[in-house]
């Protein structure tokens, strides 16, 4: 193996020659990628050699995507005449975001049709690059959308069955944080009983809402098991985030960069092993760090907090988990070892902490 990895690159003179080698040898890979050692390598050379496509064959996991945004732009779109909208820029808020996703994606996919169509486009993405344990987060609303926790699982399950069914799916609850709280927990019951998801989220403006007002949601889903998140320190401050953490008592952070300005909040949060599943290119594209080279991931990763490397809204921010990889290589912030050992943390954590 080792001798492959320090052979010289594919030349262009030989591409018949050595493209049918690189086939021989891709297909080597991927008989060999369940082991540990070898899958790391192979994500170590990919990176240095930036070879997305070998890259897409290790395995990986995607623990923060929300599941009617996960999939491939191309996949969902082909056929549509808006195509011609894309490629996409920089957003200057949440709201400018939330309005570009409705304008140019969500109306052509807003039906309960569309609206599968969105959750099979995320299965269906995750496969292609290997993800090995995916967790989708899904609102209260898409569930009565569907009719009922008893259709809505049925249709989740279906499509988990037949576009990834070797993927370790983990389901997530979400809620918004502009939603009527009160109404959420008159119907959480009837959400939980069939003990279907495995975490509960809180998404969207982190200032539309105390997280405060979740705390009786947050008991209700800790009483049934469930792993306990939050979007926060996205828009928010370092304080935020250790509050939140404290208050609702969670296990996990989505986001939480605001953390890396404050080293006494970093060190509470490497303390308590508080998991930050960081979403890269939704920071940089979202303005909340200049650029993949500043951002605060060196700083969370050094302070020793786990953290993991996710997608968050790929048909907006139009970059897989795999590219999210090497964006952080490339830019020079973080080496390929220390970003296999992200990845291995990444599989290893959600395995044991979405039981
Ligand atoms: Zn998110």
């Amino acid at each position: 193996m080792l001798t492959f990895f320090q052979s010289p690159r594919i030349k262009t003179q030989h591409d018949i020659h050595c493209g049918t080698l690189y086939a021989h040898f891709m297909g080597l890979f991927t008989k060999h990628l369940a082991d540990g050692k070898i899958s790391s390598d192979i994500f170590i050379y990919s990176l240095q050699n930036r070879l997305l496509e070998l890259l897409k064959k290790v395995g990986k996991s995607d623990l923060h995507c929300h599941s009617g945004r996960g999939g491939n732009i191309n996949y969902l779109l082909t056929g549509k005449n808006n195509r011609k909208d894309f490629p996409l820029g920089y957003f200057s808020s949440l709201e400018h975001m939330q309005i570009f996703y409705h304008t140019n994606i969500k109306k052509y996919f807003s039906c309960k049709e569309g609206l599968c169509k969105r959750w099979e486009a995320s299965f269906v993405r995750a496969k292609e690059e290997n993800v090995k344990v995916l967790v989708l987060s899904f609102t209260p609303s898409k569930i009565f959308f569907l009719g009922g926790m008893q259709s809505f699982m049925k249709t989740v399950n279906r499509l988990h069955a037949t576009y990834a069914p070797n993927i370790i799916f983990f389901p997530e609850l979400t809620f918004e944080r502009t939603c009527d709280v009160n109404l959420e927990f008159e119907r959480l019951d009837e959400i939980l009983e069939p003990n279907w998801f495995k975490s509960i989220d809180i998404c969207s403006n982190e200032s539309a809402k105390p997280i405060k007002a979740f705390k009786k949601i947050f008991r209700k889903a800790k009483e049934n098991t469930l792993r306990l998140k939050a979007h926060v320190g996205e828009f928010g401050t370092a304080d935020d985030v250790q509050s939140a953490v404290e208050y609702l008592e969670l296990d996990e952070v989505h986001h939480g960069i605001a953390a890396a300005s404050s080293k006494k909040v970093m060190n509470w949060l490497a303390k308590h092993k508080i998991q930050l599943n960081i979403c890269p290119s939704s920071n940089v594209l979202l303005k909340r760090v200049d650029s993949y080279k500043r951002h605060p991931i060196r700083e969370l990763y050094d302070a020793g907090i786990p953290v993991t490397i996710n997608t968050d809204n790929t048909l907006i921010f139009n970059k897989s988990v795999s590219e999210e990889y090497l964006s952080l290589f490339e830019c020079g912030l973080m080496t390929a070892k220390e970003l296999d050992e992200i990845r291995m943390h990444g599989l290893r954590a959600a395995k044991v902490s979405n039981k």
